[in-house]
């Protein structure tokens, strides 16, 4: 059974105070907190067991080489990769994507076509725009609506032989909404292009699995899953992860190295060039279980109560409006009231102890789009409780008379 009272005690930073008051931490969609099943990890690594990996052969680094890749292992347990070389541990999702970036660089042509959505994160417009001016390639946006979902009929009409790629968000941070990724890889198969998709929003609340969705490229970090920061996936089909080129060079991605020629080191490791973040991995992989073990079908049934219960509670206030109403979203927020700014309010509820983020979430177009200059977006975990929800609202409603 789903309790999240005894889920709570997992998270020590939960029992804290900020400015006074209880923490009430609803910026998950920033970053994630920290179960001590993870934490004590982190601990146990550098306690017993720090070592660089794949090359000593003493004890040690055995050992740590055997902690990473079964960590490996369990995240590609976990989405249902075919191989554990297809799982690239990288430093997150922002690197991930500049990987796959770089490699295509050597693939493109001019007047090539990419394509990718208007929801994105910048770490998933800007890469594509430098390799727009290194090739020449032409970038193409598929458009949204007023509730914030992707237009799927002017998706269609955007893709033609000369589409290389698709670059799309499995779930916007920004907005909260679950992009139909499924018939975006339909279809972009069908005239021939490669796929990527950002997964960082969507790993803590949905178990992608690679091989259904039939992906090429799906990214993510895992500090937005209940891991550190600094670490994160690319999983790439083998085929793909074959023809890129390198990103970095260094030890650990060689197989011999000579001033005249090198041969690159096999799969995972000729992208994981350098000491990877070691415990990172590890933790990564802790993380993986750990959410596993709360499972993903009670953590959506119980995240989707909270995000009704917030949506019907914060409704009620004069003034307020919400931006994206998709039919098809996660628990993610974005709100203004009439008049005031979001810092304002930000600043406010921070005083009360709740932690909100307010700004453009890294999604410039996307407020382009409403016309305004960002929101105060209240994203929810499912460490997260009704009586939160309740301290959000009447914190909004007091930063209204406050402010108004
Ligand atoms: C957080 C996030 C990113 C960036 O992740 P980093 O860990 O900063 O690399 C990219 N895309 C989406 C949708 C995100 O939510």
């Amino acid at each position: 059974m789903f309790n999240v009272e005894k889920i709570r005690q997992d998270f020590p930073i939960l029992q804290r105070q900020v400015n006074g008051k209880p923490l009430v931490y609803l910026d998950n969609a920033a970053t994630s907190q920290t179960p001590k099943q993870v934490i004590d990890v982190i601990v146990d690594y550098y306690s017993n067991f720090n070592a660089n990996i794949h090359r000593g052969v003493h004890t040690l680094s055995q050992e740590a080489t055997d902690k990473y890749e079964a960590a490996r292992h369990t995240i590609k347990t976990h989405f249902n990769a075919k191989h554990a070389h297809e799982i690239i541990l990288t430093a997150g999702t922002t690197h991930g994507i500049n990987l796959v970036a770089n490699g295509f660089a050597s693939l493109l042509k001019k007047e090539d076509e990419i394509i990718v959505s208007a929801l994105e994160h910048h770490s998933n417009i800007v890469p594509w725009q430098m390799l727009c001016e290194k090739t020449g390639a032409i970038l193409k946006v598929i458009p949204m609506n007023m509730a914030g979902e992707l237009i799927m009929d002017d998706y269609d009409k955007l893709l033609s032989d000369k589409t290389k790629l698709v670059f799309v968000n499995h779930i916007s941070n920004a907005l909260g909404t679950i992009n139909p990724i499924e018939y975006i890889i339909k279809k972009a198969h069908q005239v021939g292009a490669a796929v990527l998709v950002d997964g960082a929003q969507a790993c803590p609340h949905i178990k992608a699995d690679m091989q259904a969705l039939d992906v090429d490229f799906y990214v993510l970090s895992a500090h937005k899953m209940c891991g550190p920061t600094g670490v994160g996936m690319l999983y790439g089909k083998e085929a793909w992860l074959h023809k890129l080129p390198p990103y970095q060079g260094g030890g650990e991605m060689i197989a011999e190295v000579t001033f005249e020629k090198t041969t690159y080191a096999d799969l995972p490791h000729k992208f994981e060039a350098g000491t990877p973040n070691i415990c990172g991995g590890i933790a990564f992989g802790a993380a993986v279980d750990y959410m596993n073990n709360i499972g993903f079908e009670a953590i959506n049934t119980y995240e989707h109560e909270l995000l009704e219960y917030a949506t019907q509670e914060l409704l009620k206030i004069d003034g307020l409006k919400i931006y994206g109403t998709a039919k098809n979203k996660t628990s993610v927020i974005s709100f203004n009231l009439e008049g005031i700014h979001p810092y304002d309010i930000g600043t406010l509820l921070d005083k009360m102890g709740i932690a909100v983020r307010t700004g453009h979430h890294c999604a410039q177009p996307i407020m382009n789009f409403y016309n305004i200059p960002g929101t105060v977006r209240a994203s929810f975990a499912f460490y997260n409780t009704k009586s939160e929800v309740d301290a959000l609202v009447t914190g909004v409603k007091k930063a209204q008379l406050m402010l108004g």
